[in-house]
């Protein structure tokens, strides 16, 4: 049978529960049944010939119950198990001679003629001729029975001689070698690319994680290196791969230009690069991990699970790295409540990190408890601003301390973080918004434009630091 060549992939027309090239696929089982029906074959005859021969039997045609099928290419199927050797002999016996046991068993011998019992022939020592008779038949009897256990040696040694060498001349380890190499390689070009979408009907149940989007999911596929040339193909991963692979890009272009950006830029260079460095590391590290994440999700259950706590994870640090500088500048010359909720958010993200290593936690039952967590992770800083707001005014608050900017970062983030619970819109759109415009997309790019926010929200914050010479005015914290 060929092997499809890379020209002969053609898109899926109707998408049904197969997700691979089904003659490559019934390619791979015929060959694994053929080298487990040569194996059966092998060991079984072994087997009853060693115990025939510890336990002192001579095999007869009607002793065998094992088989000696012969592969064929064109009905691999697994039916040797179930055929009978006698069958097979007199299927590959054209003509069945006559056992010499049965030879000997024909009336020639005469022996039903004999009336002389043996206990009377022994006693006549004479030439009775009655006598001599039945030596004559005994002797005979004890020929057919020689000639019959050379005759099944034979057979035997024949048997076991034809089954060892199998089909094409090959031993049965050779064949099995083959098979092996086959079925790697039907393997590898499978998981390398000749993969089709699926249905979110026939994943398994560790890839079902949103049953509103109905195909286009991709199959299970354990092997790194078919899943990162997935990026390259259309799923419904595809645009939260890109969404975040992108932003990733991104804000390290952008974080790599904040970190050569001239000394002079900056009241206190070395401290503020750290700072504004922070946000740039947690937005680096939270894109990272999601595009990962969201990559090799579809390797297998272990991997996708170490990788969503990663991806979990990465969101917590996004929030604590969105709120150092943003603390920094706010209460420049307010050190301590600074550094209080500096402690308390990292506090609040280390316990959500803790959590998202809990398995339960990336199930589908608890996708609103995740997006409630980041949520109230992200709203902690609701405190800090009612203090700045309350320390320095509605006004002062809303210009010089960008609290329009911080608004609309909080905005974008929760309403991110609604769609990603409600799984809006494809929950009124079942199927419709399989590969574009799904919750998850919206959310990534909500998340991505969120923490450009911030910021540009932080940008301005310092700026106004630099411009004021980083001295503390009299009034308020700024
Ligand atoms: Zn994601």
């Amino acid at each position: 049978m060929r092997l499809a060549s890379p020209t002969d992939y053609r898109p899926p027309k109707p998408l049904g529960p197969v997700w691979c090239n089904s003659n490559q696929f019934m390619f791979g089982v015929q060959r694994l049944q053929q080298t487990f029906a040569t194996f059966c074959k092998v060991l079984s005859v072994r087997v009853i010939k060693t115990s025939a021969r510890t336990s002192g039997l001579v095999l007869s045609n009607n002793t065998h119950s094992v088989s000696c099928p012969v592969p064929s290419d064109s009905a691999p199927v697994f039916s040797g198990g179930t055929s009978n050797l006698a069958e097979h002999a007199a299927a590959n016996t054209p003509t069945n001679p006559m056992s010499p046991r049965e030879k000997a068993d024909t009336p020639t011998s005469g022996s039903s003629n004999s009336h002389l019992t043996t206990t009377e022939c022994a006693s006549h020592n004479g030439s009775d001729p009655e006598c001599d008779e039945e030596r004559r038949i005994k002797e005979e009897d004890e020929r057919g029975r020689e000639e019959e256990e050379e005759y099944e040696e034979e057979k035997e040694e024949e048997e076991e001689k034809s089954c060892d060498e199998g089909f094409m001349g090959m031993t049965p380890l050779l064949q099995a070698h083959h098979a092996m190499e086959r079925m790697e390689e039907f393997v590898h070009k499978v998981w390398e690319g000749r993969w089709r979408v699926i249905p979110h009907d026939v994943l398994p149940d560790w890839l079902k994680d949103n049953d509103y989007l109905l195909h286009g999911h991709r199959p299970p596929m354990p092997s790194f290196r078919a899943c990162f040339k997935s990026i390259f193909r259309i799923h419904t991963e595809t645009g939260n791969i890109w969404t975040h692979l992108l932003g990733c890009l991104f804000f390290l272009c952008l974080g790599l230009m904040y970190m050569f950006r001239p000394n002079m830029s900056f009241v206190a260079p070395v401290q503020e690069k750290v700072v504004i460095g922070m946000f740039f590391l947690g937005a680096i590290l939270c894109l990272s991990f999601s595009w990962l994440f969201h990559t090799v999700y579809c390797h297998s259950e272990g991997v996708s699970k170490v990788f969503s706590k990663l991806d979990y994870s990465g969101i917590a640090f996004l929030i604590m790295g969105s709120f150092v500088p943003w603390l920094y500048y706010s209460f420049y010359c307010s050190p301590q409540p600074c550094f209080i909720y500096l402690i308390v958010v990292c506090i609040l993200g280390l316990a959500a990190i803790t959590v998202s290593q809990c398995d339960f936690f990336a199930t589908p039952q608890y996708r609103g408890v995740r997006a409630g967590v980041f949520v109230g992770l992200g709203l902690s800083g609701v405190v800090p601003t009612l203090h700045f707001v309350i320390s320095e005014g509605l006004i002062r608050a809303t210009t010089i301390g960008q609290m329009g900017w911080l608004f609309l970062m909080a905005t974008l983030y929760i309403t991110g973080a609604c769609l990603y619970a409600a799984r809006i819109p494809e929950r009124f759109f079942p199927g419709k918004c399989d590969i574009w415009f799904h919750s998850h997309q919206l959310f990534h790019i909500l998340v991505v434009a969120g923490a450009f926010v911030h910021f540009h929200g932080v940008s301005n914050l310092q700026e106004f630091r630099y411009t004021a010479g980083g001295g503390c005015a009299e009034e308020g914290a700024l």
